[in-house]
């Protein structure tokens, strides 16, 4: 079947999921071996070896490169592992350029683990195009963004960032974790490298860990794979079917999470005990137009706010919800709550922090898919609790 011209949803249920044919069974069975007899000596079959190639590993890549618009896909163990896979292109003396509204991991990853390698790391706010341009240098490998960013939500022209990255020979990778490719498309923008943590919004139920990369070209992919086969944290079959069913629902999840997410932001927005809310779906958002342009029928499931009282407020408040579980992660059909400063961004330098935006009173919220009103009055009844709201 000619799966191209087929919709995001129907390939996210149809690409990837061939049926059994000796059985007939709907769902692919899940590939748990860890080698594969071969034909002969020095004569090799299709999959020879589960960390070079898995049968249910690859039934995800598939489907994985039709939704984000690519043509090969690889799927590792984590996010982490996946971004380390990318970082591992670059050699001593090559320069990394990333966004400073990045994950809390990859920032880790970028400072504390690469500068060792002698790569050069640099961060800039990847919004101002100005800056990000003047940031480049000769050994500019690769550029890397997330747009929204994470945790103030700051939205990053893609399609500007590819074009600025190629005028300097650079690639641009694209962490595209929080928009899911419901929303947002990389490479279809021009982006050489989507990335995505797995374990958020494709897995969707807090039950898995894994990453993948998406590349339009055979050549980077090839590239990739090396690295990946290599050094081995590829995804488990089991992790990998589970992805697949999570990924039947992606379109549908994402879309409910979006619009219960902007009525959220709208509620909060309205609120006396909150400073501001960084949601790209508010028309107040610096971000919002851009959204509109570069995010397909939703903003997502994913804000902050800044509540009054600083640190102190914000730790009450997130320990006082009761729908939303005070965890870090993010995509699932549960909500959660954080806080940035003390949680998701604590291995920032508290410099870096303060300099970044991220202040002691920002609260992250991921919306799941409970009833938006009941979300609605845990966020109430927690402002009453931390004593913001009467
Ligand atoms: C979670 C996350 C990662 C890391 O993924 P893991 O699966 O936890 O290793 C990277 N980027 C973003 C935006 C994330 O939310």
């Amino acid at each position: 079947m000619d799966t191209s011209s087929l919709r995001f949803r129907t390939r996210a249920i149809h690409v990837g999921n061939e049926k059994e044919p000796r059985t007939g069974a709907v769902v692919p069975p899940v590939h748990v071996a860890s080698t594969y007899i071969q034909p002969g000596a020095g004569t090799w079959g299709e999959y020879d070896y589960t960390r070079s190639g898995n049968p249910t590993r690859s039934g995800l890549e598939a489907t994985l490169a039709s939704l984000e618009s690519g043509t090969r896909a690889l799927a590792f163990s984590s996010g982490m592992a996946a971004i380390h896979a990318v970082t591992m292109l670059l050699r001593s003396g090559d320069h990394l350029l990333a966004g400073t509204d990045i994950y809390g991991g990859t920032y880790r990853l970028l400072h504390k683990i690469l500068d060792r390698t002698g790569v050069e790391v640099s961060l800039v706010p990847a919004t101002d195009l100005a800056k990000v341009e003047a940031a480049f240098r000769p050994e500019t490998k690769l550029l890397w963004i997330e747009s929204p960013g994470n945790p103030l939500m700051s939205i990053t022209d893609i399609g500007a960032c590819a074009e600025l990255a190629h005028r300097h020979g650079a690639w641009l990778g694209v962490d595209n974790t929080f928009a899911s490719p419901v929303l947002t498309r990389p490479l279809e923008l021009g982006a050489d490298i989507v990335m995505h943590s797995l374990t958020k919004y494709l897995g969707g139920h807090s039950d898995l860990l894994g990453g993948a990369l998406v590349v339009r070209q055979q050549e980077l992919y090839d590239q990739l794979y090396f690295v990946q086969n290599a050094t081995g944290a590829v995804l488990s079959p089991w992790d990998a079917f589970l992805t697949s069913r999570g990924l039947k629902t992606l379109e549908l999840r994402v879309r409910e999470q979006s619009r219960s997410a902007l009525r959220i932001a709208e509620f909060l927005a309205e609120q006396s005990w909150v400073e501001r809310v960084l949601y790209p779906g508010l028309p107040g958002h610096p971000g919002h137009e851009l959204a509109a342009r570069q995010m397909q029928g939703g903003f997502g499931g994913m804000m902050s706010f800044e509540l009054r009282g600083g640190f102190e407020a914000a730790q009450c408040f997130v320990e006082s919800t009761r729908l939303f579980q005070l965890a870090v992660s993010l995509g699932a059909v549960e909500s959660l709550i954080e806080q940035p400063a003390a949680m998701s961004h604590a291995s920032y330098d508290p410099a870096d922090r303060e300099a970044h935006g991220i202040r002691d009173g920002l609260v992250r919220i991921s919306v799941g898919l409970e009833a938006w009103e009941d979300l609605r009055d845990d966020l109430l009844q927690a402002a009453q609790a931390a004593g913001l709201a009467g």
